[in-house]
């Protein structure tokens, strides 16, 4: 390969390392990925958002999801104290899909590396990035495999596409605090019963405490019955939910020796807090160990330098609340790619300006739904009982994934749209606004 041993290399085979791969691929480039670890692997991160269909479409990859038969979701219903409501991703402001798939991830992501193989990637499993010498013109990586043998490969663009592995943010210094408050997430995979008519399996489930508004669950259904449960919050908060909680009826008292045990009966207790998890989930029974998570959020100083870019959560990743992970993921390769072909062309591109704002247009609109919605005034909107349709066309346009879509006024100022509307809806629900919150 001359001077250079590959054109691209990538790190990280999860799915926006995937589908960037796939794509270089399908234009002929040689494109390495270099993955850490062993495919089928677990991943959290499993509710997708319409908006990924474009991206995957872009990539060629649309053909091998549709062929999986995942479980399809048009929307996110909401449940609080008993009170349901619901968003439809086909009801938007903004043109293109109105639906997508949940999908549990270690089948999701083998399906799309392996795309990406067919397109001509080549693909190491098994193989840890621990070194990196950026360069404008030829930057490389060093990588141990686990017969424990270093190998130091050049490149002429390196994508860091490592995710929790944070590797270019780790080695070239890059990381800041995040911008979100701390929180944690104990999560793991069900089988239930099938025993709810009027629970919506083509919606995600978003539980919200009855009593504390920085408490919520999910239940995102796949096929088959199976589902994956989380809960998040503050840790301190968690902890003073679950030890009211006690060991849920009908559960052994556990105490003692055993992490995974422990872990277990933390989230057992913490789902019965809430009503309709607690008689969705009655009997389900764990496929497997609890998770925990916690301090998930990150952020970067910035999101490219000499010879490489950032993409996904190895670059800043907010919040699970709106499922908007893999949607950014995506967005950020299908941003990087022609950048990269022009870089390898020769053409001189300027990252910051092409790729790095425009990427971090729509991840603040995401940030500010995500305040909004820890603020509750989020959740003040989405319970309330008529809320004009076109108004809530907008907010699904971003729930939906369209939080690029500057012509959707909740994309271009979200902070106050959604702040005029929250003091709209308490105003109707009979409730005084303070003089700040009056629109
Ligand atoms: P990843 O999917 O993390 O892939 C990175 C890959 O890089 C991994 O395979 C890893 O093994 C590899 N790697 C790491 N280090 C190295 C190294 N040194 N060398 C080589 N390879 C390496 N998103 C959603 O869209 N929907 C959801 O419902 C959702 N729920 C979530 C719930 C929680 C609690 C959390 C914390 C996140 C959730 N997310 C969700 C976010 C989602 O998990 C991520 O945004 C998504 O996986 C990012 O994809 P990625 O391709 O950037 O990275």
């Amino acid at each position: 390969a001359g001077v250079h041993d590959h054109d691209v290399i990538v790190i990280g085979a999860g799915p926006s390392g995937a589908t960037a791969a796939a794509r270089l691929a399908a234009e002929g480039h040689d494109v390495l990925v270099i993955e850490r670890a062993h495919f089928p692997r677990f991943s959290i991160g499993e509710s997708l958002l319409p908006q990924c269909m474009q991206h995957l479409e872009e990539a060629g990859l649309l053909e091998t999801v549709l062929a999986a038969d995942y479980q399809p979701k048009n929307g996110a219903a909401f449940t609080r104290g008993g009170v349901e409501t619901a968003i439809d991703f086909r009801e938007k402001f903004t043109p293109g899909w109105g639906t997508t798939f949940q999908v549990e991830r270690a089948d999701f992501d083998q399906r799309l590396i392996d795309a990406a193989r067919q397109k001509g990637a080549e693909v190491m499993f098994g193989a840890q990035v621990t070194a990196f010498h950026a360069d404008s013109q030829r930057p490389a990586v060093e990588l141990r495999t686990e017969d424990g043998e270093s190998h130091r490969l050049g490149a002429r663009f390196v994508l860091d596409a490592s995710g929790y592995g944070r590797v270019l943010a780790r080695l070239e210094g890059l990381e800041r605090d995040p911008r979100q408050d701390s929180r944690c997430a104990l999560f793991t995979h069900v089988q239930t019963a099938f025993s709810a008519p009027d629970h919506d399996r083509e919606k995600i489930l978003i539980g919200v405490h009855a009593d504390d508004p920085g408490i919520w669950y999910w239940l995102i259904p796949f096929r088959d019955g199976r589902a994956s449960v989380g809960v998040v919050g503050d840790a301190a908060r968690l902890d003073a939910l679950a030890a009211d909680a006690g060991p849920m009826a009908g559960e052994e008292d556990r105490q003692g020796d055993d992490d995974s045990a422990r872990l277990e009966q933390r989230w057992r207790a913490l789902i019965a807090t809430e009503p309709r998890f607690r008689e969705l989930l009655q009997g389900a029974d764990l496929l497997r160990p609890v998770a925990e998570l916690r301090g998930y959020s990150a952020d970067v100083t910035r999101l490219t330098g000499p010879g490489y870019a950032l993409l996904g959560n190895a670059g800043e990743f907010l919040d699970p609340v709106f499922s908007s992970g893999v949607t950014i993921a995506l967005r950020s390769a299908s941003l990087a790619v022609p950048l990269v072909e022009r870089t390898l062309d020769g053409t001189e591109v300027d990252w910051a300006n092409e790729f790095e704002t425009p990427l971090r247009e729509g991840i603040d609109t995401f940030r500010a739904f995500v305040d909004a919605w820890y603020d509750a005034s989020l959740q003040t909107i989405i319970f309330h009982e008529d809320a004009p349709a076109e108004l809530k066309a907008r907010i699904s346009a971003v729930l939906a994934g369209y939080a690029w879509d500057r012509s959707n006024p909740f994309v271009k100022a979200p902070r106050k749209h959604l702040d005029t509307l929250a003091a709209l809806c308490r105003l109707r629900a009979g409730a005084t606004p303070t003089i700040e919150e009056a629109p």
